[in-house]
């Protein structure tokens, strides 16, 4: 995913799907339809007026990439984010790929485990814009090749330091990082996420279902 490209090109808002009581449901919306193995695809979740939450039809992106400047308006010089007229949006959803092979080629001390669960995960250019909107994206999602859906958001107070500090150098240490300044919770655990739904907290256990309690409550 990239913010990126071509100032000029105005963005435009693709039909929207039904109202949801909450942004986790427009997620899962966006998550079950079909989607090209070899592409990215993104959409805006977006809040009513009336507190209701809808989602933009999942778009198609490059392989490896998906530019939401192409849906959301951005204000380059002050970094802000120009809200789609009639709502104001809230969270993103985009797509991995399964680019296995270049994950193994970029990460070749990894497991073919981690592999997965890396495909999974917000990738370093996916956290850096989750740390420059923290204050306005509050529920970032993301769909793997391997059925999960996540969401994931930063606490803006830890917002100050690079996204890239302490996210060390495998898959398990980044959840670690950020749940540890933020919130990861699991919406479909696919075949990687061991099985269960709910919030990721520090003393989670690769591959291993997560502990059921009342952190399984979908966060707001
Ligand atoms: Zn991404």
């Amino acid at each position: 995913m990239t913010t990126a490209s071509d100032p000029a090109a105005a963005p435009v808002l693709p039909p929207v799907s039904q109202p949801f009581v909450c942004p986790d449901d427009a997620a899962c919306w966006l998550h079950q339809h079909e989607r090209r193995a070899d592409k990215e695809y993104g959409a805006l979740i977006l809040q009513r007026p009336d507190g209701k939450f809808v989602a933009t039809s999942p778009t198609a992106g490059e392989a490896d990439a998906f530019d939401f400047e192409r849906l959301l308006g951005f204000d380059r010089s002050t970094q802000t984010i120009i809200h789609p007229p009639g709502y104001r949006c809230v969270g993103l959803h985009h797509s991995h790929p399964e680019h296995e092979r270049e994950i193994v080629r970029m990460y070749p001390h990894y497991r073919a485990d981690q592999v997965k669960l890396h495909i999974t995960l917000p990738s370093t250019v996916d956290l850096a814009l989750a740390f420059r909107q923290a204050p306005v994206l509050r529920q970032l999602y993301l769909s793997s090749p391997y059925g999960s859906l996540i969401g994931y958001a930063i606490d803006p107070k830890h917002t100050s330091r690079s996204p890239a500090y302490g996210m060390g150098s495998t898959p398990e240490s980044r959840i670690r990082r950020i749940v540890t300044i933020g919130r990861l919770w699991v919406l479909h655990p696919g075949t990687v996420w061991g099985g269960r739904r709910g919030r990721v907290t520090a003393d989670w256990v690769p591959f291993q279902p997560l502990t059921p309690g009342p952190a399984d409550l979908a966060p707001s």
